[in-house]
């Protein structure tokens, strides 16, 4: 498996930092694995935290720290269960696979897929932007209580990685 420093750097965007390909990678493809701190507590939370599930959360570090929202993502995390030797449970293990082939010095994109509670205007700038940082299912939920209220204003850039769907 091809390494991360090979296929992957950090770059700038408008609003912070972003991840590239470094050359062009398949579809369907393991990028690499989201390296980071192992946190056990309920209540942590952090602009780019993972939800592990239970009480278990990692704050990634870069590269795949910078992994920005997209609402047409060419890159997905997925989970894996893992246990130690044992047999008991152990952190999930998060790695970004590509959904679509990527270019060479195109940005990798996640869907954040937030709740409706912590969604923000999104930015990505897709044809099929939804307007908003939120999962699909979520969206008419956001609508209905934007109506009621003004818009909320972004207190930090969109960055944040997604928290497993409530
Ligand atoms: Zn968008």
């Amino acid at each position: 498996m091809p390494t991360v420093a090979s296929l992957v750097r950090v770059g700038r965007v408008t609003f912070g930092k972003g991840v590239f390909a470094q050359k062009s990678i398949e579809p369907e493809m393991v990028v690499g694995q989201v390296t980071g701190k192992v946190i056990d507590d309920a209540n942590y939370a952090t602009s780019y935290c993972i939800d592990l599930g239970g009480a278990l959360s990692l704050e990634p570090q870069a590269p795949f720290r910078y992994l920005n929202h997209c609402c047409t993502p060419n890159c997905r995390l997925v989970l894996t269960e893992c246990e130690y030797e044992d047999g008991t449970p152990a952190p999930s293990e998060v790695h970004v696979e590509t959904l679509t082939e990527i270019e060479e010095g195109a940005e990798l994109t996640i869907d954040y897929a937030w709740s409706a509670e912590g969604a923000i205007p999104c930015l990505c700038g897709s044809s099929q932007c939804r307007g908003w940082v939120v999962d699909k299912s979520e969206l008419a939920k956001v609508r209905r209580s934007a109506r009621k209220t003004a818009a909320p204003v972004p207190k930090s850039p969109p960055s944040r990685m997604p928290r497993k769907p409530r």
